[in-house]
């Protein structure tokens, strides 16, 4: 496994839309390694493949034990609401807060091709979209939460 430079909010990659991935190899599984590697040492909870400098659909998460590496990852369903702040290694020194679902499902694949379908709520839930949401070219900030009405919560 090796360390990867994270790239910095300016650089024109983080405002790409990904392409999927197509091909499940060795190298994605290596790739995939290197991300975890490279999240856990800048203390993040998640890293898209952007963010590497990899304009491909995959990212991975780790929040307590929770450990999920989301290839060409789709949000299916999503419910509720919540709002906490978010921050992100390509954006140092920034933080706001966001709205994000409280529950959401998400069909995506793991580094072998394998389909999965993963429920999540809460930080887990709000990690997840932050990545996704990477691999459209949004960063949180996009979506700051400035107050006021707030949709009411659905269950
Ligand atoms: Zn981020």
């Amino acid at each position: 496994m090796s360390l990867r430079d994270i790239v910095k909010d300016g650089d024109p990659i983080l405002r790409r839309i990904s392409r999927k991935v197509d091909n499940f190899d060795g190298k994605l599984g290596k790739l995939l390694d290197d991300m975890r590697e490279t999240m856990k040492h800048a203390d993040g909870v998640g890293l898209a493949g952007p963010q590497i400098g990899i304009a491909r659909r995959l990212a991975v998460v780790e929040v307590g034990d929770t450990y999920i590496e989301l290839v060409n990852p789709v949000i299916v369903a999503k419910s509720g609401s919540q709002v906490g702040q978010e921050a992100c290694l390509s954006v140092p020194g920034k933080a706001c807060m966001v709205e994000r679902p409280m529950n959401i499902v998400v069909q995506y694949s793991d580094r072998f091709g394998k389909q999965h379908t993963g429920e999540y709520s809460g930080f887990v839930a709000r990690a997840c979209c932050h990545e996704i949401d990477h691999l459209d070219g949004h960063l949180f900030y996009d979506f700051e939460y400035k107050g006021g009405y707030r949709q009411a919560d659905k269950k």
